[in-house]
């Protein structure tokens, strides 16, 4: 199947959709990751048959062998992205085909079946369509997560050869109770995100797996994040556990760390190095260490640090706990280049601001 092809996709509506009243009091306050829409769309591969039985369907709970390969070896993948109701009324994505895109290369490092990204996107646009009464007003949005895992039952330690595509929809509105707030970031010093050679710049749940007690840790200490640093000398900021970081200095330039491999590649990151130099800010793509943010943030040299992703978008970074002590960035409650540059990326992405780079999509 070649990446422009497009698969039929069967339709049997819920019989038992959520009520307008119900749905409207969900929407009120939905939190993140909390509510669900009445559909979802799955997608079967097989060695023999390839991508098949595309269907959009009620939401349900998946039934799975016990030996199913994901299970016992964690063969899965994903992505996120939102669909935004816009000032004229019209339904957009922000840059589909970029999550598209990327799916397919964390399959490839998990060894399993690329999703033509044509299909990735059909499938993105039928389940906005049908339940497109899910999008809060406001603020808020659709967050969509595609997914794909090891469905064969078999406990051999090889790449499966049956796998599932899922994509399941919730209404979000803000991912960080009290919205716009700097947030905190703990330092891990003990634990490490991703090494060279391993999966640090797929989207795999693996990943975050293996970050969660580092954030249980954060947690602990009153932080919403975690701050990684490198596996190798324990120095450089890498990201946090599922968002790209940005540093910003007194003469209005950038630094996010390079896309070395042991980072993932996120839309927003690239995004904001597209409008930051759209703006004639220098932005460098360069090691940052843990000792230089320090000084930095001492000398007031560095103004301030913000973090960045689909879910959250952009958030100020006020303040960074460790074992060592704390740093605060600035007066600790972000600032105004990260807030304009925040400004700009959802103004495009809601239609309030022009969208100079052709990265909005219509849902027709
Ligand atoms: C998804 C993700 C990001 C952000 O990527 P976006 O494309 O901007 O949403 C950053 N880091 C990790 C580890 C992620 O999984």
């Amino acid at each position: 199947m070649n990446a422009h092809q497009k698969i039929a996709f069967s339709c049997s509506p819920t019989s038992k959709p959520v009520g307008a009243d119900a749905r409207a009091d969900l929407l009120k306050d939905p939190g993140f990751g909390r509510v669900f829409t009445d559909h979802m769309v799955t997608i079967r591969w097989t060695k023999d048959r390839g991508w098949h039985d595309a269907q959009v369907r009620a939401r349900e709970p998946i039934s799975l062998d016990p030996a199913a390969a994901v299970l016992h070896y964690g063969q899965e993948i994903f992505e996120g992205l939102k669909a935004y109701t816009r000032a004229d009324g019209s339904i957009a994505l922000f840059r589909p085909e970029q999550n598209a895109r990327r799916f397919r290369a964390s399959a490839a490092r998990l060894a399993m079946p690329e999703l033509p990204e044509s299909v990735f996107l059909q499938a993105v646009d039928e389940l906005v369509k049908i339940d497109s009464a899910w999008i809060p007003g406001d603020e808020g949005s659709l967050y969509l997560r595609p997914f794909m895992f090891a469905t064969e039952a078999f406990l051999g330690v090889r790449p499966s050869y049956e796998y599932l595509f899922v994509l399941i929809a919730s209404s979000v509105g803000a991912y960080f109770k009290g919205g716009a707030k700097a947030v905190t970031v703990w330092l891990s010093d003990r634990y490490t995100r991703a090494a060279e050679g391993g999966t640090g710049a797929v989207k795999c749940g693996g990943n975050y797996a293996a970050s969660l007690l580092a954030q249980a840790e954060a947690i602990e200490h009153g932080c919403d994040q975690v701050v990684f640093l490198d596996a190798a000398e324990h120095r450089w900021i890498e990201e946090l556990g599922g968002m790209n970081v940005f540093f910003v200095f007194d003469d209005g330039s950038l630094t996010t760390p390079p896309l070395s491999g042991t980072i993932l590649p996120g839309i927003t990151r690239d995004s904001i190095i597209t409008l930051a130099r759209g703006e004639g800010r220098t932005v460098r793509e360069a090691r940052y260490s843990i000792e230089q943010w320090r000084a930095d943030a001492a000398s007031g040299k560095l103004r301030e640090a913000f973090a960045c992703g689909t879910a959250a978008v952009v958030s100020a970074i006020g303040r960074i706990k460790s074992a060592n002590g704390d740093i605060v960035i600035g007066d600790g409650d972000g600032g105004p280049i990260t807030a304009a540059l925040k400004a700009k990326l959802v103004g495009i992405q809601r239609g309030d601001v022009a969208d100079a780079e052709g990265w909005v999509r219509k849902i027709a």
